[in-house]
């Protein structure tokens, strides 16, 4: 039984992620999905409301677990007893940053091995970011995310609707 992390910030879960997620539970037989409690980054979507999205979008999803962690991925991974950690790559731009915190938990956890699956083409340029930036200019981003995930969005962005 092989068990995968695909760890992150998703602040929100995009059509990306979950892009990634599917492919992921192809080659994995199970795959935690988990969400970094990491305040650094600001996020603007608590835990839990991060978690519940997650939850939803993967409802039919029987291989995949949704938990939050609140240390480095590599002590997270062998807290859940497995060696292996999911990321994914949209760009070369993502290359650098991917290649440094691969190389960085390979030496901090040189038994936990980094894989990296590559999105769809046309999910590869969406980041949550331009997302909310998009949502906040009052753009339509049913493309890009699912429709949990919008409705959420525009509640948070516009405290009124929803
Ligand atoms: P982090 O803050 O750890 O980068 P993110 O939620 O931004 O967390 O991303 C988690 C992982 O998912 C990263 O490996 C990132 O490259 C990947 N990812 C995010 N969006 C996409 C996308 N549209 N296509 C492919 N991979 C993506």
């Amino acid at each position: 039984m092989k068990v995968a992390v695909y760890p992150g910030s998703f602040d929100p879960i995009t059509y990306g992620h979950l892009d990634i997620i599917e492919r992921g539970t192809k080659v994995f037989d199970r795959l935690i999905v988990a969400v970094a409690k990491n305040a650094s980054k600001s996020p603007l979507f608590s835990i839990e409301e991060r978690l519940e999205m997650i939850c939803a979008v993967t409802r039919d999803m029987p291989a995949v677990e949704v938990d939050a962690f609140d240390m480095l991925s590599v002590n997270y991974v062998r807290q859940r007893k497995t060696d292996v950690i999911l990321r994914g790559i949209r760009t070369v731009t993502d290359f650098e940053y991917e290649f440094q915190m691969a190389l960085a938990n390979r030496t901090l956890a040189p038994d936990i091995e980094t894989v990296f699956i590559m999105a769809r083409q046309e999910f590869s340029f969406i980041h949550a970011g331009m997302i909310k930036e998009i949502v906040s200019c009052g753009g339509d981003v049913a493309a890009f995310v699912p429709q949990v995930v919008e409705k959420a969005l525009r509640k948070k962005l516009f405290k009124s609707e929803g």
